[in-house]
């Protein structure tokens, strides 16, 4: 019989470190599609949602993943004061079943915070596989909370968890959590801050270790005691009995090896980027001839509804043409790209590169986190700079966020690839030199950190750990789902977007006569001689300054711009433009500053609002946008000296 449900709808939380599968339940549960990974959308505040089981209507809230409540980054403090503000009336605690004892860490801080605590032990899947056996039941009884094991990609393993949801939230045996036992010194200030200040168990732990009361002694003495408690609740819960953390270990061995590490990575890039080009410059081909293919049907078609002229010729040879290109353009190599970095990311390779890089960052006085951000920013500088907030010192967060967009996002990659493509013949060489410009970019990123934390920028350098979480097994089809979803198109949606108002200036710009010439020459010839000081000319900064709002439009601008003042219009693959440009007067020069002018100039409009609501300064928005643009113009300009 099914039963009448509250009135009110309960509320529950969802707590857990970051990548243990928390949106997935979240997911599963409310039926919402939350992006995973460290991409656009991913959740940064905290999320919301509903969902009703049989006996109860809830709302739950899907805290960020933290791996602590005692520190101080913004995610830790976001996600400590929901829990603490009570809106809660039960938290979930999501664990990664195949690193338990590490994930009980968080589980325990949370029960010093509220008693109503279920433990969700996740991807039992996994802990299956590499032969790891839990006794979730013995840990029930040591946690003195409910525990329950699910494979969170099988909803159905989710009904146990709905159920004690719902036992604790109608009242059934209440948990009582297990008392973590402090060193004598720290339980005697608990008790006198109890005492004098009213502050609950939980609050008196977390003051003391955010250093309010008490030494540094007792913070030690706290964090140890929470890995004892672990250790201790684990004994006997845990059992590994495969090979699997055997061949972890070993690879771990070449892919942060001393000396492997560093060629290793080299390899992987060179090999991506190799695959990426050489298919690019296929599909590219086919991709502007269908599209090229469809501009006289769409003329006609205007022509038929008696368009006047010059509306039709604004439509096809500028909006529509500019869409073509980005199109042709960008999107093969993002749709080869993405999904082969989704798959490095899905395996966990990618805080591997993070944990190869720690050592660097310390050296140029940052800290090893900005490594993480880093490959964020890969991904996208907004992204990159969000993800800044993991970092506690406000210091090292700031060179962080001033030093993301020295890593080319992936409005840039294809851009490098465009250019690498019409440039150089060979396939091999252009993804060697595509190779080459993200390597400098990182060394770059190093080296502005390493300048700024020597000079506006000075202060300590603070430590971190980092965890590197198991191989995975990659999900293929989920790869290229979210690749091309959550990844490629939003990425030319975005391009598009800001692609179609661009091709109408520029359709205005190129029919629009000033003098002897139009408006796009005169503007192009304003620029020239700032241009070639730096080795480019008018049309390519008139393109990146177009570019503004999104970098993916600098090359098919610049295609545009050149195809426009001359009569050459009929391209099929990358590798022809290259006739195109050196018709323009192109050279090997010219090429090479206009990628390192794609590596290092003003963040995109995104990035720079990003950076501002990040740091609501204009000082630093400022500087941002000022740091790149001076390294890019001056290794142009040290470039195009040397070679005129
Ligand atoms: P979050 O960072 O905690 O929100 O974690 P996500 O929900 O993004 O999940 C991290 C990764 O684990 C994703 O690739 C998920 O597809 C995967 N994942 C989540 N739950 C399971 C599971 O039960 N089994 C397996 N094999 N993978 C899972």
């Amino acid at each position: 019989m099914k039963k009448t449900k509250a009135s009110k709808p309960h509320t529950a939380a969802l707590a857990g470190n970051p990548n243990v599968g928390k949106s997935t339940v979240f997911n599963a549960l409310t039926g919402m599609r939350q992006h995973t990974g460290n991409w656009p959308g991913k959740t940064v505040g905290s999320a919301e949602g509903t969902f009703s089981s049989l006996a109860a209507d809830y709302i739950l809230y899907d805290i960020p993943g933290t791996y602590s409540l005692l520190a101080g980054s913004a995610d830790e403090i976001a996600a400590r004061d929901l829990l603490e503000s009570g809106v809660a009336e039960a938290v979930v605690v999501v664990c990664d079943a195949t690193c338990l004892e590490r994930n009980l860490n968080l589980a325990l801080q949370i029960t010093e915070l509220t008693p109503n605590v279920i433990l969700c032990v996740n991807l039992l899947d996994e802990a299956r596989s590499r032969g790891i056996a839990l006794d979730l039941e013995l840990l029930s009884h040591r946690l003195g909370i409910p525990v329950v094991g699910v494979t969170a990609k099988k909803k159905r393993t989710l009904v146990p968890l709905v159920r004690a949801l719902d036992a604790l939230v109608e009242g059934g045996e209440q948990p009582s959590p297990v008392r973590i036992e402090y060193d004598p010194e720290t339980e005697s200030l608990i008790s006198t801050l109890a005492r004098d200040h009213g502050l609950d168990r939980g609050r008196a732990v977390r003051a003391i270790a955010s250093g309010e009361y008490g030494d540094a002694h007792m913070r030690d003495g706290i964090a140890n005691a929470l890995v004892r408690t672990a250790e201790e609740l684990c004994r006997g819960v845990v059992s590994v009995t495969g090979a699997a953390d055997a061949r972890d270990r070993a690879l771990d061995k070449i892919l942060t090896g001393r000396f492997t590490a560093f060629p290793v990575m080299m390899l992987f890039l060179a090999l991506i980027l190799w695959i990426t080009v050489s298919g690019a410059n296929v599909i590219s081909e086919y991709l502007s001839r269908a599209l090229f293919a469809l501009e006289s049907p769409l003329k006609y078609a205007l022509d038929a509804l008696r368009a006047p002229a010059w509306l039709s010729s604004m439509l096809t040879s500028g909006v529509y043409r500019v869409i073509a290109w980005v199109t042709s353009v960008m999107l093969p190599p993002m749709a080869i790209f993405f999904p082969l970095f989704t798959l490095l990311e899905d395996v966990g390779y990618l805080p591997r590169i993070a944990y190869n890089l720690d050592r660097p960052f310390h050296k140029c006085g940052a800290c090893g986190k900005q490594a993480l951000t880093m490959c964020m920013g890969f991904g996208c500088n907004a992204v990159g700079v969000v993800g800044c907030r993991i970092i506690d010192s406000p210091r090292e967060r700031m060179l962080a966020i001033l030093t993301n967009s020295f890593v080319p996002c992936n409005g840039r990659f294809p851009t490098l690839t465009a250019l690498f493509s019409m440039m150089i013949a060979s396939t091999l060489a252009s993804s060697l030199s595509l190779a080459a410009a993200v390597t400098g970019g990182v060394i770059a990123s190093l080296l502005a950190t390493r300048i700024l934390s020597s000079t506006i920028l000075r202060g300590e350098t603070s430590s971190f750990t980092l965890e590197l979480p198991p191989y995975r097994r990659p999900k293929l089809c989920e790869i290229l789902v979210r690749s091309v979803f959550d990844r490629t198109l939003f990425v030319l949606r975005r391009a598009v977007t800001a692609a179609a108002p661009a091709g109408l200036l520029l359709w205005i710009a190129s029919n629009v006569a000033v003098g002897d010439g139009t408006l796009l020459t005169a503007m192009s010839r304003a620029l020239d001689p700032a241009a070639s000081a730096i080795g480019l000319d008018g049309v390519i900064l008139l393109s990146f300054i177009l570019g503004f709002p999104a970098n993916e439009i600098v090359v098919p601008i610049m295609i545009m711009a050149y195809t426009s003042s001359g009569a050459l219009t009929d391209y099929t693959s990358l590798s022809e433009l290259h006739g195109l440009l050196a018709a323009n007067g192109w050279t090997g020069v010219t090429a090479v500053c206009a990628a390192v002018f794609t590596m290092f100039h003003w963040p995109c409009s995104t990035t720079l609002s990003t950076v501002w609501a990040e740091t609501k300064s204009v000082k630093w928005t400022a500087l941002a946008a000022v740091i790149p643009t001076a390294a890019g113009v001056l290794i142009c300009a040290v470039i195009a000296a040397v070679f005129r």
